[in-house]
């Protein structure tokens, strides 16, 4: 990260600590058409993904309308968005040791 992209946090605008999270939200619209291309092609070829991937004409099925990049400071993800944060954990722990 860049030091021109620091400020403040988004949620009690101060000063955010040695330790702080980004969040990066991009807003996509799916492009349904090229959906239904890729989803016919595999219906075509029988569920076969990698055929179907190779016929698709284009692998864009979404397009961003715009992001966003949040920073918030520790004290407010562990007091203010504590459940958010609590699934991210499960999540990340889930992933490094699935049962
Ligand atoms: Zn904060």
């Amino acid at each position: 990260m860049d030091l021109t992209e620091l400020k403040p946090c988004e949620i009690c605008k101060g000063k955010i600590t040695p330790v702080f999270y980004v969040f990066e939200l991009d807003t996509l619209l799916l492009d349904q058409q090229a959906a239904n291309q890729f989803l016919g092609l595999n219906h075509f070829f029988q569920g076969h993904t990698a055929l179907a991937d190779i016929f698709t004409p284009t692998r864009e099925i979404a397009n961003s309308l715009g992001k966003e990049k949040m920073l918030i400071c520790q004290k407010c993800m562990m007091h203010k968005l504590s459940d958010f944060y609590s699934v991210f954990q499960f999540a990340k722990s889930e992933n490094e040791n699935p049962s």
